[in-house]
């Protein structure tokens, strides 16, 4: 049953990366079939097996023989192992079918980030209504939940405030969603731990300050990350965060 999970995961993680990279070229994610990024053909259906193809092809497509963006198998791979490890944790739950979505978000919005930096509003929105109904469904919708991105979003005022550049819209939009749907702890801890992981790449990238950043995958990673863990880490390290 674990690998019909990671398996299905693969399958939806490369469902939403196609939504991502249909969402920048404007296109309707549901209409006609996947096309080559080269080319334009249509890509044979053997070879929209999420990871297998991929490595059958030897990371070419097929038409081209033009190189397949590896972000692609990346996300198919860390989702597909991140769903087997909640299905471990959590069984069919309402846990992990939250996470489920939670996933798809975080996938759409690094392939977005990734292509053309931007982290689009409508995605946001979208995800944040199904988690209103989700929770609301599941006796989960509480006043705390909006305090907590409240909270979040007057804690970025204020480094707007102080610093103009550095952060971009959407980041501080995903991080205000990410703590709607998994808490104020885990949303300051989440941004804390994104924010030591980008200043660690930024060095060994050795990037400018005022270069452009693209801080959304990192945060996708961080997220997935630490929601398995359940911060149990941190929660070792910090002890009397949670007293
Ligand atoms: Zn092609």
């Amino acid at each position: 049953m674990i690998f019909v999970v990671s398996f299905i995961g693969a399958v939806v993680a490369s469902f939403c990366c196609v939504v991502g990279e249909r969402y920048i070229l404007n296109e309707s994610f549901l209409a006609g079939r996947s096309r080559c990024n080269y080319c334009r053909k249509n890509v044979r259906l053997i070879d929209l097996i999420p990871v297998i193809s991929y490595a059958l092809l030897r990371g070419k497509s097929h038409c081209c023989r033009k190189k397949i963006p590896t972000d692609y198998v990346c996300i198919e791979l860390l989702v597909s192992v991140s769903w087997a490890i909640a299905y471990a944790k959590w069984g069919i739950s309402t846990e992990s079918i939250g996470y489920a979505v939670l996933t798809c978000l975080l996938s759409i919005i690094t392939i977005t980030d990734l292509r053309a930096m931007i982290i689009p509003n409508k995605i946001l929105g979208c995800f944040f209504l199904f988690f209103v109904l989700f929770y609301w469904s599941t006796n989960q919708l509480s006043i705390g939940r909006f305090v907590d991105s409240l909270f979040m979003f007057l804690f970025f005022l204020c480094i707007v405030f102080f610093q103009k550049e550095g952060i971009g819209g959407g980041d501080i939009k995903l991080f205000i969603l990410l703590t709607f749907i998994l808490g104020l702890y885990e949303g300051m801890l989440i941004l804390l731990f994104s924010c030591m992981f980008a200043l660690i790449i930024g060095l060994l990238m050795k990037k400018r300050r005022g270069q452009p950043f693209i801080f959304g995958p990192m945060i996708a990673f961080v997220t997935v990350g630490s929601t398995l863990c359940e911060m149990v880490l941190v929660k070792t390290i910090f002890p009397f965060w949670f007293l």
